[in-house]
């Protein structure tokens, strides 16, 4: 789902010329853009990394105009993630629209290689994230996952929360994109049912991600686990780490070191399961069919335990 048509193909003119000057507006300084190095990795957006006049690298991704909101709430969401000061964390610069497209920048950082002690350290850091909590469940602004809209009303209860604007949500999408029948009827008996899994566990509103899959996380030349593209709210700290483990790209070492900061309730092995159900039902939301079948073994596995 890459968006091809960047201002790269569209020429110097136009879009870069804006974005140059937004930057140019946030930093107060003499910051227009000399050269620009696309990156690939991404899912959704294309990116860059540009460098100005004086020499200062940013990091920028791109999108059509009508997604400023996404990159206001990513802005957003990064922002509220350095709160916590746990975990490096770009910077956000500015974000803006214009000329057909939306942008955002942030500090630019060079990644480097892991050293023995990153996987742990991150394993410590993370469950220090989560340690930086709040009243409520949700946050103050939508935002998205992947490209699917994520709601995030405040709720003081986490069943609710993750039944309604969660499980509920994505049910509903996947309903209105075809994936009805038992995949459905499954969902709702499942929802039905949801309070099951919390009989002897009451979740605390965390600082979480909200997106922390393999692709999400790197480390910086000091060996420094980094993590950027976050979906932010505040939830139940099991449904972060449960993701960390659907694509892989973190070591036992991490998770023993989350465990040793702050160590997990025996329920989550369970729970673990129906966190990343969100996750597969938005995949099949965005790329179809096997996660839609996916999503129906996992929701089996859970109608058993009920
Ligand atoms: P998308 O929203 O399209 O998924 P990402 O935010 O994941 O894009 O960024 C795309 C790629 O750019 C990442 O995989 C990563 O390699 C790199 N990247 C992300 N943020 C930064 C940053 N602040 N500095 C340097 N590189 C970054």
């Amino acid at each position: 789902m890459f968006f091809q048509n960047t201002p790269e193909s569209v020429g110097k003119e136009g879009a870069w010329q804006e974005i140059s000057d937004s930057l140019v507006t946030a930093t107060g300084v003499g910051n227009k853009i000399t050269h620009k190095r696309p990156l690939s990795g991404g899912s959704i957006n294309s990116a860059f990394c540009v460098e100005t006049e004086q020499g200062d690298s940013f990091f920028i991704k791109l999108h059509q105009e009508n997604q400023l909101s996404m990159f206001e709430a990513e802005a957003e969401g990064l922002q509220e993630l350095r709160k916590a000061n746990a975990i490096r964390v770009p910077e956000p610069v500015c974000v803006g629209a214009g000329q057909g497209y939306a942008w955002i920048v942030t500090e630019y950082i060079a990644f480097g290689k892991a050293n023995p002690q990153t996987q742990e350290t991150f394993g410590h850091q993370f469950a220090r994230m989560h340690r930086f909590t709040t009243k409520y469940f949700g946050w103050h602004r939508n935002n998205t996952i992947g490209s699917t809209p994520q709601i995030n009303r405040w709720r003081d209860n986490w069943i609710e929360f993750y039944r309604q604007h969660r499980l509920g949500f994505q049910l509903k999408l996947a309903a209105e994109n075809g994936f009805k029948g038992s995949l459905q009827s499954k969902g709702e008996h499942l929802m039905a049912d949801l309070e099951k899994f919390f009989i002897s566990y009451t979740p605390i509103p965390s600082l979480m991600h909200g997106d922390l899959w393999g692709g999400n996380q790197s480390v910086d030349d000091a060996g420094n686990p980094v993590i950027f593209d976050p979906a932010v709210y505040y939830g139940d700290r099991e449904a972060d780490l449960a993701m960390t483990g659907l694509f892989g790209g973190f070591s036992t070492t991490f998770y023993d070191a989350y465990h040793e900061t702050w160590p997990l309730d025996a329920g989550y092995t369970v729970r673990k399961t129906l966190y990343n159900l969100y996750h597969i039902l938005n995949h099949a939301n965005l790329f179809g069919g096997g996660y839609a079948m996916q999503a129906e073994s996992m929701l089996d596995q859970l109608l058993a335990e009920c």
